[in-house]
């Protein structure tokens, strides 16, 4: 069934059954929701913060710092480069402490503020209401004249505007596509990919970017509100994050009831003029004068639509605002708000300390655990033989070179397959290297303490130097497991 400008009567919620979806019809099939046009105070600045997030969204992965993207999530060469700082897959306890701080974050701010990150930062909502309703309105028209498209029969007029509309869609969903993989691939290595035309050489890239645009086809044109209510696992832990203090768009009842038409017209009415603006501009069809629901996604476009009609029937604006089911709010310092922050706090902490600790070489030599010392005869004479294993890691991105210098008044003899040695960005290196060395050198105790220097050449002008002590053991001393 269908309204004048040609929306389902479910849309617009009047008579809508409270046991089914606002998105349902009474057969169980969709009625597609096409929300009315809002300006107001809260649009002008959704609308900004949309924008800055999108601007964001699209050029962060073509920015650098330091040389590295700002953001790359290389899984397949396990590099994460974040900011400035890469990691890789060794710093996993850092990611880890990342996605904990981002989880307990949103914890936090879920329980103050509700559900602000679905009206206000998440791509769902950014994307189809900043650019694919625009770009329907663009093509379509206003909120009448696409209801009406909606409902009518197939013509030519209806299909000339749908397949500019879904056009214009693909051009939309390729860049965002493009823009989304270059976080994956590296926005060089795309650029180049792109540029080359080279579609068969490239072509797991080149079918994930076309499988990113479909889905985003798919949601951000088709499936819209439905992925909200039906399908997103963070909707669906709101009444766990949430409580009566949580902030929430909601209808202020007691000023608004009774409204209009529902009472006896001589009684006293509430300041509701049962306009239905505020359902109109729902995005996810409901009517929030029912109360707080599930698939309300906190987008604020029902509280301007109803402030324009309070101005207009002169009465304050308001009648729907951000508002706490208790009239109490949660404060940050008080309660589980205060647990979480302090989790957050401890585990921003923890990530700070192993960022400051974390060298960009890390060297350990250890002795190897097979024999301690083996007595070996050469043509010089007895000698002893020590077995050591090197293990060393380069955080850095680039290739470094590293060479490791012996005392040489010890006259010492060194095995080692490479010295100097190159180590690859992000990858680690093991090998093993033998002294072989008089026993003369060998203190009272059987041993003799010497320092190795290991010096680093990570760029042509970076060259750092470490130092480290391991013993040489030689007969006569008890064995000994480490140094
Ligand atoms: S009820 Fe209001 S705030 Fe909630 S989704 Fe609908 S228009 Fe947005
Ligand atoms: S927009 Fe305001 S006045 Fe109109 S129906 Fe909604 S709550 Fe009532």
């Amino acid at each position: 069934m269908t309204d004048d400008s040609g929306q389902s009567q479910n849309s617009t919620n009047l008579g809508l059954d409270p046991n089914r979806l606002s998105m349902l019809d009474k057969d169980g099939s969709r009625s597609r929701i096409i929300p009315a046009e809002v300006t107001g105070y809260w649009m002008k600045r959704r609308n900004a913060v949309y924008t800055f997030l999108i601007v964001l969204f699209l050029f962060l992965p073509w920015t650098k710092i330091n040389g590295e993207q700002t953001i790359l999530l290389d899984i397949p060469n396990r590099k994460f480069a974040l900011f400035g700082i890469t990691f890789w897959a060794h710093d996993a306890p850092m990611i880890f402490l990342i996605v904990a701080i981002f989880a307990f974050g949103l914890t936090l701010i879920t329980s103050i503020w509700g559900r602000v990150w679905c009206g206000w930062a998440c791509p769902q909502t950014v994307f189809i209401d900043f650019i694919y309703r625009r770009i329907e309105r663009w093509v379509e028209g206003d909120y009448i004249q696409r209801r009406q498209l909606n409902s009518s029969e197939l013509s030519f007029n209806k299909i000339f505007k749908l397949t500019i509309k879904w056009f214009l869609f693909f051009i939309v969903s390729s860049l965002i596509a493009h823009s989304f993989t270059a976080y994956f691939v590296g926005s060089d290595q795309l650029t180049k990919w792109v540029y080359s035309g080279d579609i068969s050489a490239h072509q797991t890239t080149f079918l994930i970017v076309l499988f990113i645009t479909a889905v985003l086809l798919f949601d951000f044109g088709w499936f819209r509100e439905q992925f909200c209510i039906i399908m997103c696992p963070y909707g669906r832990f709101q009444s766990v994050l949430m409580d009566q203090r949580s902030l929430a768009v909601l209808y202020d009842e007691k000023r608004g009831e009774p409204r209009k038409g529902l009472e006896n017209p001589e009684k006293p009415r509430g300041d509701c003029v049962s306009c239905n603006r505020c359902v109109q501009v729902c995005p996810t069809g409901i009517d929030i004068r029912k109360g707080l629901q599930m698939e309300c996604i906190a987008c604020t476009a029902c509280i301007d639509a109803c402030d324009t009609i309070m101005t207009k029937v002169n009465k304050p604006k308001g009648l729907i605002k951000y508002a706490t089911v208790s009239g109490k709010t949660n404060h940050i310092y008080k309660g589980r708000q205060l647990l979480y922050l302090a989790i957050c706090v401890a585990l921003f902490a923890a990530l700070l300390y192993l960022v400051s600790v974390r060298k960009s070489v890390d060297v350990a030599i250890l002795r190897a655990q097979d024999t301690p010392y083996q007595t070996v005869e050469t043509a010089t004479g007895k000698k002893i033989l020590n077995h050591f294993k090197l293990h060393s890691k380069n955080q850095n991105t680039k290739d470094l070179k590293q060479e490791i210098f012996f005392p040489p008044e010890l006259n010492l003899e060194v095995r080692m397959q490479s010295n100097p040695y190159e180590i690859k960005g992000g990858e680690s290196l093991t090998t093993h290297f033998f002294i072989l060395f008089d026993p003369a050198i060998l203190d009272s105790t059987g041993a003799k303490k010497i320092n190795l220097k290991i010096k680093t050449v990570s760029h042509p002008d970076e060259e750092t130097e470490l130092s480290q002590e391991i013993s040489l053991i030689g007969p006569n001393q008890p064995k000994r497991e480490g140094l």
